[in-house]
């Protein structure tokens, strides 16, 4: 589409997440709520539903909700109310879900995206509250028949709706890689989008630049990954534009994404959408939240990704991009913090972790969480690196990678390998000397007025010293030979 077309309009997009809870049981049975069980192993007589069983709250799933309030600056209501939402469909075995209609835990808050300039922008949430999911139905397993896995029913979910505040695909993508993160951070839910632990629907309208007035949305469902939601968000608005120039009216509608033809296909229109027919859940009586609860639940909150952030690049002296870089993943984010316990240069732990450290895990394909070396030895690296017992690049190149292999500190390795950095002038001037012997022509080039073959000498001694001379004194030594 032509940029002069598109930029007539102006996107709007509101997203709705729901985030699966990682509590050890189900959120009114204690039934296992686990991910990748025997199908249909983690179901009781409750959370079929049958006649004569009632259901229990449990508890943790309002510290979660709590926790994610707030993480999120939002109002958490005193009384928590439940709803049914009534409606018919094989994987949900009671008929109806419990949920919380016009009384969500959290109203209000927002969560603060990056754009790619740098720029902060505040997404404005509306809603957060609890329900609980439904089973699955597979499709693609069996040739004839639409296969059920009840596990997932009355699995405990958090639905974060979001204010329409977000103005672009790549907003959308910000503003999902916060919550997940901050979700991941709070140890509420593990924000897997492939396993669907993380589910986003995407509200999309577009209108004129300009006018004040939303346009019809349509609703996005079936993106099983952050990328996605966005291509199905880019695929939408384009969509939406073409029948709008092409004189047509869009109508509101859900429609599905198709991840490999890249397009969305509409699912149900607004007419045909389900009359839930909610009311109040007779057999859950409402639970009051006490400010000393929210208190316990304020105490024990972990660092968030955006205090660290704050913290990183005010008092560490980190760049933006360091700083976000670290704090994007809680594993790093933590193990940066252990190695900061034994060193105070914030500039070469992350310079460590950034670098060589990340190199490995990308190498292996793991997760910081299954780094082989403990903070501490990262620290020493680092001291030896700044008593000036080695260079960085020795560290890095030989020190850092024979520490897999043994239990040895990094300086036992350095002796070990003989790599301990000469700093003798005498042994270094012996060095230096001989490199003029190797290397004749350069030296009177040198002489005769090519300075800039400094770095080259420089070369030739690490080559000669094997990489042990410090080159801060070599540099000096150099000159003075060259120059006499
Ligand atoms: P519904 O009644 O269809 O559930 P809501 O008003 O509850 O709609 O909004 C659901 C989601 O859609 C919210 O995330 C909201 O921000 C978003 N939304 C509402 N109106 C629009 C719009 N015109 N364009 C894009 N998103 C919208
Ligand atoms: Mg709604």
């Amino acid at each position: 589409m032509e940029a002069s077309i598109r930029d007539k309009y102006e996107v709007v997009i509101g997203l709705e997440v729901h985030a699966q809870m990682l509590t050890k049981t189900k959120a009114y049975s204690n039934d296992v709520n686990e991910y990748g069980s025997a199908p249909n192993s983690n179901i009781s007589a409750i959370t079929l539903g049958h006649p004569g069983t009632l259901p229990v709250m449990n508890k943790k799933t309002i510290e979660f909700a709590i926790r994610l309030g707030l993480a999120c600056d939002a109002h958490i209501a005193p009384a928590q109310y439940f709803a049914r939402k009534n409606y018919f469909y094989p994987d949900l075995p009671k008929g109806y879900q419990i949920t919380q209609d016009t009384t969500p835990i959290c109203t209000g808050g927002s969560i603060v995206i990056r754009t790619d300039d740098g720029t902060e922008k505040s997404i404005g949430l509306t809603r957060i509250h609890m329900e609980e999911d439904a089973g699955k139905s597979i499709h693609d397993v069996d040739v004839y028949d639409t296969l059920v896995d009840l596990n997932r029913a009355g699995t405990p979910l958090l639905e974060i709706v979001s204010e329409p505040d977000m103005r672009s695909s790549m907003e959308a993508y910000h503003y999902l890689t916060e919550v997940r993160k901050l979700v991941r951070y709070l140890d509420i839910c593990d924000g897997n989008m492939e396993e669907g632990s993380l589910r986003c629907d995407a509200n999309v309208s577009v209108r004129l630049v300009g006018v004040s007035e939303f346009g019809t949305k349509v609703e996005v469902k079936n993106m099983n990954s952050i990328r996605n939601v966005q291509r199905a968000i880019e695929f939408e608005i384009i969509r939406q534009i073409e029948v709008l120039e092409a004189g047509g009216t869009l109508s509101q509608e859900t429609r599905a994404f198709d991840a490999l033809k890249g397009i969305t296909i509409s699912m149900r229109s607004k007419e045909a959408a389900n009359d839930y027919r909610y009311f109040p859940e007779p057999d859950l009586p409402p639970i009051t939240i006490t400010k000393q609860q929210i208190d316990e639940v304020a105490l024990e909150m972990p660092a968030l990704p955006r205090a660290l952030f704050q913290r990183y690049t005010k008092e560490y002296g980190l760049s933006e991009y360091d700083a976000y870089n670290i704090t994007d993943n809680k594993g790093i984010a933590l193990y940066y913090e252990s190695i900061l316990v034994h060193t105070k240069n914030y500039k070469s732990a992350a310079n460590w972790l950034m670098g060589d450290i990340k190199s490995y895990l990308n190498e292996y394909g793991i997760d910081m969480e299954k780094f082989p070396l403990k903070p501490l030895k990262i620290a020493e690296l680092i001291h030896l690196v700044e008593e000036g017992k080695v260079s960085s690049t020795v560290a890095s190149q030989n020190i850092f990678p024979a520490l897999f292999t043994t239990d040895e500190s990094p300086l036992q390795v350095a002796e070990r390998l003989n790599l301990i950095q000469n700093s003798d002038e005498d042994a270094l001037k012996g060095f230096i000397l001989k490199v003029f012997e190797l290397n004749p022509d350069e030296v009177s080039r040198y002489k005769a007025g090519e300075k800039q073959l400094t770095g080259f000498f420089m070369g030739q001694l690490m080559k000669v010293s094997q990489g042990k001379a410090d080159p801060k004194l070599a540099n000096g030594l150099l000159r003075q030979l060259l120059d006499a």
